[in-house]
């Protein structure tokens, strides 16, 4: 029995999830913005056979979207996440091994059955997938990673092929791997296929038939592997267990430039309480903190500070390191500068499982439980009723600077207060 990698990929992700919970949007050009309501970010593909470019400006095409009865709906990364975990959750009780790669896409090993054919199989997930989450996915099956990203690629873009693309099922893998532009191989960035352009090699077959010298002398043992990977060889194992994080950070740009500190106070602090979340979730505890905010790269003269602090003991208390991140706020500040970003940083991450505690620091280990189980109560309540259920006293007031999300769709899957009421 032969072994078989796929990479499962959201399609159009954002905005398959706004379709999801509104219905009324499916079959609709919807488009997503990003943070702020800054740039286009996701399109749903009749927004695409519209013409309407990625990345592009949301004010700068403002009217144009209005004309074509494009329906706009601001980020909302918390109903994503949501429903990631639901997906990445039904994906690993129907797949053996699975690696989470992003936030839409996970790569997974299957055993091929004797008929050598996994179409049934992805059939029936990408069914399964719909009928649970109302989600459309592309499969793509090859026998490394490489493989399933370029069968991954081909599955989205032959319609004739359903959301499902077998590279070893098919009878030409030379032309549908010749079919496949340079740009679009996993691992070849913007520089590098450039650098594969002016030698002639322009897409995924020529990449993977071109003298293996030339690719170590320019790539060393990465672009060996990549060619071994492109012929159907697995060099990259699929991680189950994701390696530790090094870093957290939690950062966004306002609604409006803020100049004064009790504001940058309040936004910090309410990034700070976001990131020790996510220590806690990761099992992790810091032990520095840095904090950083700016003003625009356009405005005269330029600001840009941070400031860090390394913590006697690591910790994931958000008292804690809200504690430390005030008083760095108070040093990076400076008054009558127009900032319109800030963020935290949370650094020298360890996991909670062994905590290495300083010598000179007396430690009340009841104190340390005690704080646990309210850390660990209040992420409860949180999950279960809502962001901000249970806050701190210095986020209550209003906050006029926090991002533009004027076009929010609804988001019932992450707040019991908008879970649609039924009544019969
Ligand atoms: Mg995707």
């Amino acid at each position: 029995m032969s072994q078989a990698t796929a990479l499962i990929d959201g399609n159009n992700f954002y905005v398959a999830c706004e379709q999801s919970i509104d219905p009324s949007l499916s079959g609709q050009p919807v488009i997503v913005l990003s943070n702020n309501d800054g740039c286009i970010v996701a399109r749903s593909s009749e927004a695409r056979a519209l013409d309407i470019p990625m990345g592009q400006p949301y004010f700068k095409i403002r009217h144009k979207l209005k004309q074509l009865d494009v329906v706009v709906r601001s980020s909302n990364y918390s109903l994503y996440g949501d429903m990631s975990q639901r997906l990445m959750s039904l994906l690993s009780q129907h797949c053996e091994q699975l690696e989470i790669y992003s936030i839409d896409e996970a790569f997974v090993q299957v055993n091929r059955p004797y008929s050598y054919d996994l179409h049934p199989w992805a059939r029936q997930l990408r069914a399964l997938v719909h009928q649970n989450l109302g989600l459309p996915i592309s499969i793509g099956i090859g026998t490394s990673k490489s493989q399933a990203k370029l069968a991954n690629y081909l599955a989205k873009k032959v319609s004739t092929q359903a959301g499902i693309f077998d590279l070893h099922m098919t009878k030409d893998q030379y032309h549908w791997l010749k079919a496949i532009d340079i740009e679009h191989v996993w691992g070849i960035g913007r520089q590098l296929s450039k650098w594969c352009r002016r030698r002639g090699i322009n897409n995924a077959q020529e990449l993977r038939d071109m003298p293996s010298n030339e690719l170590r002398s320019k790539l060393g043992v990465i672009g060996i592997r990549l060619q071994h990977e492109l012929r159907g060889e697995a060099c990259l194992p699929i991680e189950i267990v994701p390696p530790q994080k090094r870093e957290t950070s939690v950062s966004r740009s306002f609604g409006r430039p803020i100049t004064s500190l009790e504001e940058l106070h309040q936004a910090v602090s309410t990034y700070v309480i976001r990131a020790s979340e996510k220590l806690r979730r990761q099992k992790q505890r810091a032990g520095a903190i840095t904090v950083f905010t700016r003003t625009s790269t356009f405005s005269q003269p330029f600001y840009n500070q941070s400031a860090t602090s390394q913590l006697n003991t690591p910790s994931n208390d958000t008292a804690v390191l809200l504690k430390e991140a005030l008083s760095l706020t108070k040093q990076i500040f400076k008054p009558y500068r127009l900032l319109i970003k800030a963020g935290v940083v949370m650094q020298k991450l360890q996991s909670i499982e062994h905590l290495q505690p300083n010598l000179l620091e007396q430690y009340n280990t009841t104190e340390l439980q005690r704080r646990e189980l309210l850390m660990q109560t209040i992420d409860n309540l949180n999950r279960r009723y809502g962001d901000g259920t249970v806050n701190w006293a210095i986020c209550l007031p209003s906050r006029s600077w926090s991002m533009r999300r004027e076009q929010l769709g609804c988001i019932s899957t992450t707040q019991v207060s908008e879970v649609p009421i039924v009544s019969a």
